[in-house]
């Protein structure tokens, strides 16, 4: 493997890139990969799914009194869903799916679009609870390129094309290699360890 890092010689890899990743040739395989993986990483494109944190000043009266989960509009889909405290951390998140998270993200809008709803939801007021808000760019983080993998309609089946050996010594493995548990860090960690144990 040659990198601008240096070189690494090895018996075996198993090369967990995203499928957009590995889509845009940012890494290039001498043989290039077979045809039937090339498609199914064409099969299985990442949405853009975001985040935004927003920190809230304490965990007294108004954190303590937030729904742990709830919904910024039952009437569209361009909405965002919320978590209070996740994880026990002072913190109030927004989670942002489908278009409107890409949309969101390429106008680098996702903050003011989470802090409206809060202002619909709350009342003005609600900003004297919260800090700092910090948002995810899965969509342009050259190293992601996306969140996670959704196959496309009828390719199903590209998963296990993926996870098939390249070659004896080259495998793939990561989350969109996982036949059951895509989308996941236990999928993506189950492929590797299958990965690993078909080239140990
Ligand atoms: C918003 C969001 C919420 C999520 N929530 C959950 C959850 O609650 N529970 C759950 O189980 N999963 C969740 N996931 C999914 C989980 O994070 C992924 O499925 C998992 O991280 C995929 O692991 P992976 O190893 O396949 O890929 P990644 O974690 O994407 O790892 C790929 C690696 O390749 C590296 N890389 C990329 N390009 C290059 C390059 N050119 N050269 C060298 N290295 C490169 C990257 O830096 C990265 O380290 C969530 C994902 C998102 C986006």
């Amino acid at each position: 493997m040659d990198s601008t890092a240096g070189s690494l010689e090895a018996r075996a890899a198993i090369v967990t890139l995203p499928t957009a990743v590995l889509a845009q040739d940012a890494v290039r395989f001498d043989p290039p990969l077979p045809a039937s993986h090339r498609q199914a990483i064409e099969a299985l494109p990442l949405g853009v799914c975001n985040k935004v944190f927003f920190r809230l000043r304490d965990m007294q009266g108004f954190a303590r009194n937030l729904p742990r989960h709830f919904i910024g509009s039952g009437g569209t889909s361009r909405t965002c869903s919320w978590e209070a405290l996740p994880g026990g951390r002072p913190l109030l998140m927004a989670y942002f799916g489908g278009d409107l998270s890409a949309e969101l993200e390429k106008r680098g809008e996702l903050v003011q679009f989470a802090r409206d709803e809060l202002r619909r939801i709350f009342g003005g007021g609600v900003f004297n609870e919260l800090d700092d808000a910090l948002a995810t760019a899965w969509g342009s983080d050259p190293c992601s390129l996306g969140s996670y993998s959704a196959a496309r309609p009828g390719h199903a089946d590209a998963r296990s094309r993926l996870a098939e050996p390249v070659s004896e010594r080259l495998h793939l493995a990561g989350e969109a290699c996982a036949v059951h548990h895509y989308g996941t860090l236990y999928g993506a960690w189950l492929s590797g360890v299958a990965a690993a144990e078909r080239l140990l």
